[in-house]
Protein backbone atom coordinates (compact mmCIF):
# COMPACT_ATOMS: atom_id res chain seq x y z
CA UNK A 1 0.00 0.00 0.00
CA UNK A 2 1.33 3.17 -0.79
CA UNK A 3 0.52 5.47 2.74
CA UNK A 4 0.04 9.49 2.41
CA UNK A 5 -2.10 11.52 4.23
CA UNK A 6 -3.45 14.93 3.62
CA UNK A 7 -1.37 18.18 3.76
CA UNK A 8 -1.86 21.91 3.42
CA UNK A 9 -1.35 23.93 0.20
CA UNK A 10 -0.57 27.34 2.78
CA UNK A 11 2.35 29.29 1.09
CA UNK A 12 1.76 27.65 -2.67
CA UNK A 13 0.60 24.43 -3.95
CA UNK A 14 4.28 23.15 -4.44
CA UNK A 15 4.73 23.67 -0.41
CA UNK A 16 2.37 20.49 -0.37
CA UNK A 17 5.35 18.21 -1.99
CA UNK A 18 8.18 19.65 0.54
CA UNK A 19 5.16 18.52 3.18
CA UNK A 20 4.61 15.43 2.23
CA UNK A 21 8.46 15.00 1.84
CA UNK A 22 9.01 15.95 5.81
CA UNK A 23 6.35 13.26 6.67
CA UNK A 24 7.39 10.91 4.50
CA UNK A 25 4.52 10.73 2.70
CA UNK A 26 4.09 8.55 -0.65
CA UNK A 27 0.82 10.25 -1.98
CA UNK A 28 -1.17 13.38 -0.73
CA UNK A 29 -4.57 14.35 -0.75
CA UNK A 30 -5.53 18.37 -1.14
CA UNK A 31 -7.59 21.10 -0.57
CA UNK A 32 -7.35 23.45 -3.73
CA UNK A 33 -9.83 25.84 -2.54
CA UNK A 34 -10.49 26.70 1.41
CA UNK A 35 -12.86 23.99 2.59
CA UNK A 36 -15.05 26.12 4.20
CA UNK A 37 -16.11 28.18 1.79
CA UNK A 38 -17.09 29.33 -2.17
CA UNK A 39 -14.17 30.77 -3.60
CA UNK A 40 -12.68 29.14 -6.25
CA UNK A 41 -9.51 27.81 -6.12
CA UNK A 42 -7.21 30.82 -7.44
CA UNK A 43 -3.53 29.78 -8.69
CA UNK A 44 -1.66 31.26 -11.64
CA UNK A 45 0.22 28.85 -14.26
CA UNK A 46 3.47 29.45 -12.76
CA UNK A 47 2.39 27.91 -9.75
CA UNK A 48 0.89 25.13 -11.51
CA UNK A 49 3.97 24.44 -13.53
CA UNK A 50 5.96 24.33 -9.98
CA UNK A 51 3.09 22.20 -8.25
CA UNK A 52 4.07 19.44 -11.05
CA UNK A 53 8.01 19.81 -11.46
CA UNK A 54 7.52 19.08 -7.67
CA UNK A 55 5.91 16.24 -7.60
CA UNK A 56 7.51 14.74 -10.36
CA UNK A 57 11.07 14.90 -9.13
CA UNK A 58 9.87 13.99 -5.87
CA UNK A 59 7.89 10.68 -6.74
CA UNK A 60 4.94 11.78 -4.58
CA UNK A 61 1.96 9.97 -5.90
CA UNK A 62 -1.09 10.06 -6.53
CA UNK A 63 -2.80 13.30 -5.69
CA UNK A 64 -6.13 13.21 -4.82
CA UNK A 65 -8.45 16.67 -4.13
CA UNK A 66 -10.44 16.99 -1.63
CA UNK A 67 -13.88 18.80 -2.27
CA UNK A 68 -15.42 22.03 0.31
CA UNK A 69 -17.44 20.66 3.63
CA UNK A 70 -19.75 22.82 2.52
CA UNK A 71 -20.73 20.34 -0.76
CA UNK A 72 -24.57 18.88 -0.46
CA UNK A 73 -26.01 17.18 -3.30
CA UNK A 74 -28.93 16.11 -1.39
CA UNK A 75 -30.20 19.23 -0.54
CA UNK A 76 -33.86 20.89 -1.36
CA UNK A 77 -31.59 24.56 -1.14
CA UNK A 78 -31.88 25.12 -4.69
CA UNK A 79 -28.96 27.97 -4.28
CA UNK A 80 -27.37 25.36 -1.73
CA UNK A 81 -27.34 22.52 -4.69
CA UNK A 82 -26.40 24.51 -7.29
CA UNK A 83 -23.44 26.28 -5.58
CA UNK A 84 -22.42 22.71 -4.81
CA UNK A 85 -22.86 21.57 -8.28
CA UNK A 86 -20.58 24.46 -9.28
CA UNK A 87 -17.69 24.54 -6.83
CA UNK A 88 -17.58 20.23 -7.91
CA UNK A 89 -17.64 21.02 -11.40
CA UNK A 90 -14.36 23.74 -10.91
CA UNK A 91 -12.97 20.62 -8.48
CA UNK A 92 -12.67 18.33 -11.56
CA UNK A 93 -11.18 21.24 -13.82
CA UNK A 94 -8.02 21.67 -11.15
CA UNK A 95 -8.15 18.15 -10.54
CA UNK A 96 -7.27 17.45 -14.43
CA UNK A 97 -4.94 20.69 -14.10
CA UNK A 98 -3.23 19.10 -11.45
CA UNK A 99 -2.59 15.38 -13.06
CA UNK A 100 -4.89 14.43 -9.58
CA UNK A 101 -6.08 10.84 -9.58
CA UNK A 102 -9.61 12.54 -8.61
CA UNK A 103 -11.28 14.74 -5.96
CA UNK A 104 -12.74 12.77 -3.38
CA UNK A 105 -16.34 14.97 -1.96
CA UNK A 106 -18.97 13.68 0.70
CA UNK A 107 -22.38 13.83 -1.47
CA UNK A 108 -24.24 15.27 1.12
CA UNK A 109 -27.73 14.83 2.98
CA UNK A 110 -31.34 13.76 2.89
CA UNK A 111 -32.25 15.70 5.98
CA UNK A 112 -34.28 17.77 4.08
CA UNK A 113 -36.43 16.46 1.85
CA UNK A 114 -36.61 12.89 2.79
CA UNK A 115 -34.13 9.79 1.35
CA UNK A 116 -35.99 9.75 -2.42
CA UNK A 117 -36.39 13.10 -3.10
CA UNK A 118 -32.34 13.94 -1.61
CA UNK A 119 -31.50 10.73 -3.61
CA UNK A 120 -33.55 12.11 -7.11
CA UNK A 121 -31.48 15.69 -6.46
CA UNK A 122 -27.91 14.00 -5.71
CA UNK A 123 -28.40 11.52 -9.13
CA UNK A 124 -28.95 15.25 -11.05
CA UNK A 125 -26.24 16.81 -9.31
CA UNK A 126 -23.98 14.59 -10.22
CA UNK A 127 -25.08 14.51 -13.69
CA UNK A 128 -24.82 17.77 -14.30
CA UNK A 129 -21.51 17.86 -12.42
CA UNK A 130 -20.03 15.33 -14.61
CA UNK A 131 -21.59 16.65 -17.89
CA UNK A 132 -20.02 20.09 -17.17
CA UNK A 133 -16.80 19.22 -16.32
CA UNK A 134 -15.65 17.33 -19.70
CA UNK A 135 -11.80 16.52 -18.61
CA UNK A 136 -10.93 12.92 -17.28
CA UNK A 137 -11.24 13.10 -13.47
CA UNK A 138 -13.27 11.07 -11.51
CA UNK A 139 -15.38 11.53 -8.78
CA UNK A 140 -14.58 9.79 -5.50
CA UNK A 141 -18.21 8.65 -3.23
CA UNK A 142 -16.82 9.23 -0.08
CA UNK A 143 -18.31 6.27 2.59
CA UNK A 144 -19.81 8.51 5.25
CA UNK A 145 -20.49 7.14 9.61
CA UNK A 146 -24.18 7.82 8.65
CA UNK A 147 -25.40 10.55 10.78
CA UNK A 148 -27.53 13.38 9.64
CA UNK A 149 -28.99 11.11 7.10
CA UNK A 150 -25.51 11.41 5.20
CA UNK A 151 -25.65 9.98 2.17
CA UNK A 152 -23.27 7.17 2.00
CA UNK A 153 -23.66 5.39 5.39
CA UNK A 154 -24.69 2.55 3.87
CA UNK A 155 -23.04 0.97 0.24
CA UNK A 156 -25.97 0.92 -0.95
CA UNK A 157 -26.86 4.76 -1.08
CA UNK A 158 -23.35 5.11 -2.99
CA UNK A 159 -24.01 1.93 -5.51
CA UNK A 160 -27.80 3.35 -6.12
CA UNK A 161 -26.05 6.75 -7.40
CA UNK A 162 -23.40 5.01 -9.74
CA UNK A 163 -26.10 2.70 -11.19
CA UNK A 164 -28.36 5.76 -11.61
CA UNK A 165 -25.30 7.07 -13.58
CA UNK A 166 -25.51 4.25 -15.71
CA UNK A 167 -22.23 3.30 -14.28
CA UNK A 168 -20.24 5.86 -15.43
CA UNK A 169 -16.56 5.01 -14.95
CA UNK A 170 -16.48 8.88 -13.53
CA UNK A 171 -17.79 7.62 -10.32
CA UNK A 172 -15.24 5.49 -7.76
CA UNK A 173 -15.59 4.92 -4.11
CA UNK A 174 -13.00 5.96 -1.54
CA UNK A 175 -13.41 3.90 1.98
CA UNK A 176 -13.08 5.66 4.96
CA UNK A 177 -11.64 3.12 7.55
CA UNK A 178 -12.81 5.34 10.74
CA UNK A 179 -16.57 6.07 8.73
CA UNK A 180 -17.65 2.81 7.93
CA UNK A 181 -16.56 1.83 11.40
CA UNK A 182 -18.89 4.17 12.52
CA UNK A 183 -21.58 2.96 10.06
CA UNK A 184 -21.06 -0.64 11.62
CA UNK A 185 -19.37 -2.30 8.94
CA UNK A 186 -16.84 -4.75 10.70
CA UNK A 187 -13.50 -4.02 9.46
CA UNK A 188 -11.04 -5.08 12.46
CA UNK A 189 -10.18 -8.75 11.01
CA UNK A 190 -9.27 -10.41 7.66
CA UNK A 191 -12.42 -12.04 8.65
CA UNK A 192 -15.02 -8.60 9.29
CA UNK A 193 -13.11 -7.35 6.26
CA UNK A 194 -13.88 -10.10 3.54
CA UNK A 195 -17.38 -9.82 4.53
CA UNK A 196 -17.89 -6.25 4.23
CA UNK A 197 -15.78 -5.81 1.25
CA UNK A 198 -17.94 -8.70 -0.14
CA UNK A 199 -21.55 -6.70 0.51
CA UNK A 200 -19.39 -3.80 -1.27
CA UNK A 201 -18.66 -5.72 -4.26
CA UNK A 202 -22.43 -6.75 -4.24
CA UNK A 203 -23.61 -3.79 -3.72
CA UNK A 204 -21.24 -1.47 -5.57
CA UNK A 205 -18.39 -3.07 -7.10
CA UNK A 206 -14.92 -3.84 -5.79
CA UNK A 207 -13.60 -1.78 -9.14
CA UNK A 208 -14.95 1.16 -8.13
CA UNK A 209 -12.86 1.07 -4.97
CA UNK A 210 -9.89 3.22 -6.14
CA UNK A 211 -8.90 4.87 -2.80
CA UNK A 212 -8.61 4.93 1.38
CA UNK A 213 -8.87 7.25 4.05
CA UNK A 214 -6.76 5.42 7.12
CA UNK A 215 -8.01 7.00 10.02
CA UNK A 216 -8.78 5.25 13.61
CA UNK A 217 -12.18 6.00 15.18
CA UNK A 218 -12.54 8.18 18.23
CA UNK A 219 -15.76 6.73 18.88
CA UNK A 220 -17.23 2.72 19.43
CA UNK A 221 -18.33 0.78 16.27
CA UNK A 222 -21.80 1.48 14.81
CA UNK A 223 -21.62 5.00 16.97
CA UNK A 224 -22.34 6.95 13.43
CA UNK A 225 -20.00 9.76 14.64
CA UNK A 226 -17.29 10.68 12.90
CA UNK A 227 -14.38 11.94 15.34
CA UNK A 228 -10.83 10.67 13.81
CA UNK A 229 -8.19 9.03 16.03
CA UNK A 230 -4.48 8.21 15.10
CA UNK A 231 -3.64 5.20 14.15
CA UNK A 232 -3.90 2.81 17.53
CA UNK A 233 -5.02 5.68 19.50
CA UNK A 234 -8.70 4.85 18.39
CA UNK A 235 -11.44 1.58 18.71
CA UNK A 236 -10.04 0.17 15.60
CA UNK A 237 -6.71 0.12 17.05
CA UNK A 238 -3.41 -1.44 15.43
CA UNK A 239 -4.70 -5.08 15.34
CA UNK A 240 -7.50 -3.46 13.30
CA UNK A 241 -5.11 -1.32 11.21
CA UNK A 242 -2.98 -4.76 10.36
CA UNK A 243 -5.92 -6.93 8.75
CA UNK A 244 -6.81 -3.26 6.79
CA UNK A 245 -2.36 -2.39 5.43
CA UNK A 246 -2.33 -6.11 4.46
CA UNK A 247 -5.68 -7.34 3.51
CA UNK A 248 -5.30 -8.35 -0.26
CA UNK A 249 -8.12 -6.24 -2.00
CA UNK A 250 -7.17 -2.98 -0.22
CA UNK A 251 -3.07 -3.01 -0.27
CA UNK A 252 -3.18 -1.96 -4.07
CA UNK A 253 -5.15 1.23 -2.98
CA UNK A 254 -2.97 4.55 -1.99
CA UNK A 255 -4.18 4.78 1.31
CA UNK A 256 -4.65 9.10 2.97
CA UNK A 257 -4.53 9.90 6.61
CA UNK A 258 -6.54 12.64 7.95
CA UNK A 259 -6.13 11.79 11.60
CA UNK A 260 -5.42 15.24 13.95
CA UNK A 261 -1.65 13.70 14.64
CA UNK A 262 0.47 13.55 17.58
CA UNK A 263 1.38 17.39 17.68
CA UNK A 264 -2.12 18.30 16.70
CA UNK A 265 -1.14 19.35 13.03
CA UNK A 266 -2.60 16.86 11.23
CA UNK A 267 -1.24 13.53 9.63
CA UNK A 268 2.59 13.23 10.30
CA UNK A 269 5.80 10.87 10.59
CA UNK A 270 4.44 8.84 13.57
CA UNK A 271 1.35 7.85 12.09
CA UNK A 272 3.15 6.79 8.54
CA UNK A 273 5.40 4.79 10.35
CA UNK A 274 2.92 3.19 12.61
CA UNK A 275 1.67 2.01 9.34
CA UNK A 276 4.23 0.70 7.74
CA UNK A 277 5.45 -1.36 10.68
CA UNK A 278 2.11 -3.06 10.42
CA UNK A 279 2.67 -4.44 6.36
CA UNK A 280 3.32 -8.04 6.54
ZN1 LIG B 1 -12.29 10.76 4.91
ZN1 LIG C 1 -14.45 11.83 8.80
Amino acid sequence: MRFGGHVSIAGGLERAIERAQEITADCIQIFVAAPQRWLPANHSEEAVARFLEARDASGVTPVLLHGPYLINLGSTDELLRQRSIDAMVSQLEWADRLGAMGVVFHVGSTASGGRDAGMDLAADGLRQILDRARGQAPLLLETTAGGGNSIGGHFEDLGELIDRLDRTPRLQVCLDTCHIFAAGYPCRTITDLDQTLADFDRVIGMDRLTALHLNDSRDPFGSHRDRHANIGEGAIGLDGFRSIVNHRQLCRLPGFLEVPGFDGNGPDAENLRRLRALVE
